[in-house]
């Protein structure tokens, strides 16, 4: 049940950033080097092909060997972050029981700090965590308190749009644009788009946190 919904996950964000393609090439180019989309879509098609494999492997395994084959297929700084990621949410505690938010919530959670102590980034760096941490935050929120699926699905949408609209104006600390300085304020950075596509792409197809 719960390989099975990484899988369906990547395949709304496969299918997220194939539609936001142009916007996340224009950002890649305009303050970075113009790859971010092909990195993410080279990773979202090998974990795809691996699907068959994937299916038969209890989600600590299955996580386990999405972040293996990342870190040998994606390049760029995304690759080993969002390789760090899966790392990172295979590693939660009880991520072998059924899910529910509160599970979804620890292992978002484990994720985006992977991604935080390999990046050496947090908030306000002007990266895809400006997205990631805030969402972690939300579904955090929403484990404590209990919200309901429509209100979590929602409110995190909401979040993703925030976090990412958020970096317009920062000057980047880290990634390629830091090197840009003021001249890299005024665009949203790349990663922090394409993970709000895949934010909402992912709110608005799954099927619950299980
Ligand atoms: P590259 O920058 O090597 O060309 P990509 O274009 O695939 O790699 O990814 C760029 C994105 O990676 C940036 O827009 C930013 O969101 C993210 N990024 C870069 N460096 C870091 C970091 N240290 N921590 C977190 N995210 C980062
Ligand atoms: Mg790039």
């Amino acid at each position: 049940m719960s390989t099975i919904s990484i899988i369906n996950a990547v395949k709304a964000a496969h299918a997220a950033i194939t539609e936001a393609r142009d916007d996340i090439e224009q950002l890649d180019r305009a303050i970075g080097d113009g790859d971010h989309y092909y990195n993410l879509k080279r990773g979202a098609e090998t974990i795809l092909a691996m699907q068959s494999e994937l299916e038969t492997m209890p989600p600590e395994a299955a996580l386990k060997g999405i972040a293996m084959k990342l870190m040998s297929t994606i390049g760029g700084a995304s690759g080993p972050l969002i390789a760090s990621f899966f790392l990172g949410m295979a590693k939660t505690p009880g991520v072998e029981q059924r899910w529910n938010v509160e599970t979804v919530a620890k292992m978002v959670d484990a994720g985006v700090d992977a991604i935080c102590k390999r990046g050496k980034a947090g908030l306000g760096d002007k990266t895809m965590l400006d997205v990631l941490i805030p969402v972690a935050g939300t579904l955090s929120a929403a484990a404590a308190e209990g919200w309901d699926d429509h209100q979590l699905r929602e409110a995190l949408k909401r979040t993703a749009e925030t976090g990412m609209t958020s970096t317009r104006d920062m000057l980047a600390r880290k990634g390629r644009a830091a090197f840009l300085g003021e001249r890299a304020v005024g665009h949203v950075d790349p990663g922090a788009m394409s993970s709000k596509v895949i934010v909402q792409a992912i709110c608005d197809t799954s099927s619950g946190a299980a």
